[in-house]
């Protein structure tokens, strides 16, 4: 490991004072890599994802040259921009920069849509030193002439890979361009599609790269899990490894939004307390959940891509991969949920058989095999209850006899689930609970 601390990278005093009220005491690696390079000017190419303080790495050393050049902030004219593709992402980022420049006079802020911008181009007025924008509204404040990013001499790139499927290049390079000439640039990205690394090659300058991939950073704190389920049985699935007693905060992703919602309808009628957060939802609805989730008062999240990217909150036992996701990337963005800044986590997938080709692209991805687990859930009819009851007194008193648990934690040994028989056998109750709830139905 290194044994560097931020005084020797280069941070001054009333940083470092900063970095002391938070309690970092050693950088992370990509802060070790990029902090010495970037007080020195330099461009920056970094592969990383959230969960590796790529934020505190950037942050910092953009702060310090800002407060080195004792200017005052110049009303609609910043000299720094950082660029993130989601709101929640933009104010998680004008958050750091609150903590780490505490101790100086800059001025800082945030500029995104989907919330009213007179408050955004007041703060313009009055002169910002950084702005954490979302291109649409940053655009659409360029347009009205309440800012103008002539000056603008450090840029980042959030999310890069991100800001790109989101449809923003257009957007991206035109506010590329608005930028000053000489500036420095900074582009991180956690994965690096050719469509990243030819915006790359444009707009950056001889720059350092950093690498820290998903492999070395959070994949291997993370015990990673599939569940084999039939066709129609997810929700119980869910519903019956939410129950178990090690989950303590879990983010549940769906595909689509509306299958965020259903789910979580679904697990408030199973008892469970769970937040939604999507791109359909208002900022105000988004930070809410996000707070809720945060603070206990539902301690589960279910939540689409797009709205978790970035998503900083400590603690998240588990996620679960209600569907996986269309590209292999987001599952490893997805799984970085759990398992940040060294915790253990834990992360579920529940596959159905239509999902077993997407199952393979991830394997591919991670090179590596997700450990398969058999989940039994308990039938829905009191009677049939008593018997799973009773069946899993029997497992848990097997397991103690003979020191192994299939439904549980694997350590890293591959349990075949039994195929068809043992669904068969997990599932019928269900099946049969299904029916008659049908027959009542009819
Ligand atoms: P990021 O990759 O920027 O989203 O950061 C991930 C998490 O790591 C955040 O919760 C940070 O607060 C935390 N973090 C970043 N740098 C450090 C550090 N040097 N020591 C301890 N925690 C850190």
């Amino acid at each position: 490991m290194n044994q560097t601390n931020f005084e020797s990278l280069g941070i001054g005093g009333k940083f470092l004072r900063a970095l002391k009220d938070v309690g970092y005491i050693q950088p992370t690696p990509i802060q070790a890599q990029a902090i010495p390079h970037l007080l020195q000017g330099k461009d920056l190419l970094g592969v990383a994802q959230t969960g590796t303080g790529k934020t505190a790495a950037f942050a910092l050393p953009l702060l310090q040259r800002l407060d080195d050049e004792k200017s005052p902030a110049k009303p609609k004219r910043p000299r720094a921009l950082i660029l993130a593709p989601t709101r929640e992402l933009a104010l998680q980022i004008h958050g750091e920069f609150t903590v780490f420049g505490r101790y100086t006079k800059l001025r800082h802020s945030f500029i995104f849509g989907g919330v009213g911008q007179n408050p955004q181009v007041k703060a313009l007025a009055r002169g910002l030193d950084v702005v954490v924008a979302t291109p649409g509204r940053l655009l659409d404040l360029a347009a009205q002439r309440h800012i103008d990013l002539s000056e603008v001499s450090i840029l980042v790139l959030d999310e890069a890979d991100r800001l790109l499927d989101m449809g923003f290049v257009h957007d991206v390079k035109r506010i590329v361009s608005q930028t000053s000439q000489d500036r420095q640039t900074l582009l991180f990205s956690a994965t690096m599609p050719k469509a990243v690394s030819l915006l790359a090659r444009d707009i950056l300058n001889d720059p350092i790269r950093v690498d820290v991939s998903p492999e070395e950073m959070t994949l291997k704190e993370i015990d990673q899990r599939v569940v084999m389920v039939g066709n129609g049985d997810k929700q119980r699935v869910l519903e019956h490894l939410l129950h178990g007693d090690e989950v303590s905060r879990a983010i549940v992703f769906t595909r689509t939004k509306h299958g965020a919602n259903r789910v979580a309808r679904k697990l408030e009628n199973a008892g469970i307390v769970a937040e939604t957060i999507h791109g359909n939802k208002s900022q105000n609805a988004r930070q809410r959940a996000l707070q809720n989730f945060k603070n206990g008062d539902a301690w589960v999240l279910v939540a689409t891509d797009i709205a978790a990217r970035g998503i900083d909150i400590d603690n998240v036992s588990h996620v679960i991969n209600y569907e996986l996701p269309h590209e292999p990337e987001s599952y490893v963005h997805r799984i970085g949920r759990t398992g940040r800044a060294g915790a253990t986590g834990v992360a579920y997938s529940l596959v159905d058989p239509s999902e077993r080709s997407r199952l393979r692209a991830v394997e591919r991805l991670i090179k590596h095999s997700p450990v398969e687990v058999v989940v039994k859930i308990p039938p829905r009819d009191p009677a049939e209850t008593a018997v799973y009851e009773e069946s899993r007194e029997n497992r848990r008193a097997a397991s103690s006899r003979d020191g192994s648990d299939n439904s549980n934690r694997s350590g890293g040994q591959r349990i075949r689930s039994s195929g068809r028989s043992s669904s068969n056998q997990s599932y019928g109750g269900q099946r049969r609970s299904r029916r008659r709830r049908g027959q009542r139905a009819a």
